[in-house]
C-alpha cells in the first residue's frame, strides 16, 4: 500500500508516496525527501507553540514551544500539561516551563521576556 504526503523540508514541497510495506519512497527530488518521508510513516514528530497561562499586569497568556520535535501522538497529552501551568512573572525568555516532557530529551520554554 502507498501513502501520499508532500515534502515539507523545503520549500518545493514534492507530492511523494511510500510504500508502507517496503518503505520505498517515490516521486522525491533529493535523498532529504526519503528520510523525511521514511520518519513520517515510522516516527512523525512535531516541533509544539503553544502559549501558557502567567499572571501579569499586562497579558494573561504567555508564548511557548518545545526545544526540539516530541512524537506526534504526544501533542495533545502535552498540550492537556501546559494546561495546568500558571506562570508568574518575571520570565525571561528561554526559561524552563516542562523539562524533558516524556522523557522525550524536549522542554518547553517560554518565548518571550516579561518582567511584571
Ligand atoms: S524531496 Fe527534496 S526537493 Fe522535494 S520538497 Fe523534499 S527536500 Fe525539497
Amino acid at each position: 500500500m502507498k501513502k501520499d504526503m508532500i515534502c515539507i523540508v523545503c520549500p518545493v514541497g514534492c507530492h511523494i508516496s511510500i510504500d508502507t510495506d517496503t518503505h520505498d519512497v517515490f516521486n522525491n527530488k533529493c535523498k532529504r525527501g526519503e528520510r523525511y518521508a521514511q520518519k513520517e510513516l515510522l516516527n512523525p514528530t512535531r516541533m509544539v507553540t503553544s502559549t501558557v497561562k502567567i499572571a501579569s499586569i499586562h497579558q494573561r497568556r504567555i508564548p511557548v514551544k518545545t526545544t526540539d520535535a516530541i512524537p506526534k501522538d504526544k501533542i495533545f497529552d502535552l498540550m492537556d500539561l501546559l494546561n495546568t501551568i500558571d506562570l508568574k512573572t518575571p520570565t525571561t525568555i528561554g526559561e524552563k516551563v516542562l523539562e524533558n516532557v516524556f522523557d522525550s530529551g524536549v522542554d518547553v520554554v517560554t518565548t518571550m521576556t516579561l518582567k511584571e
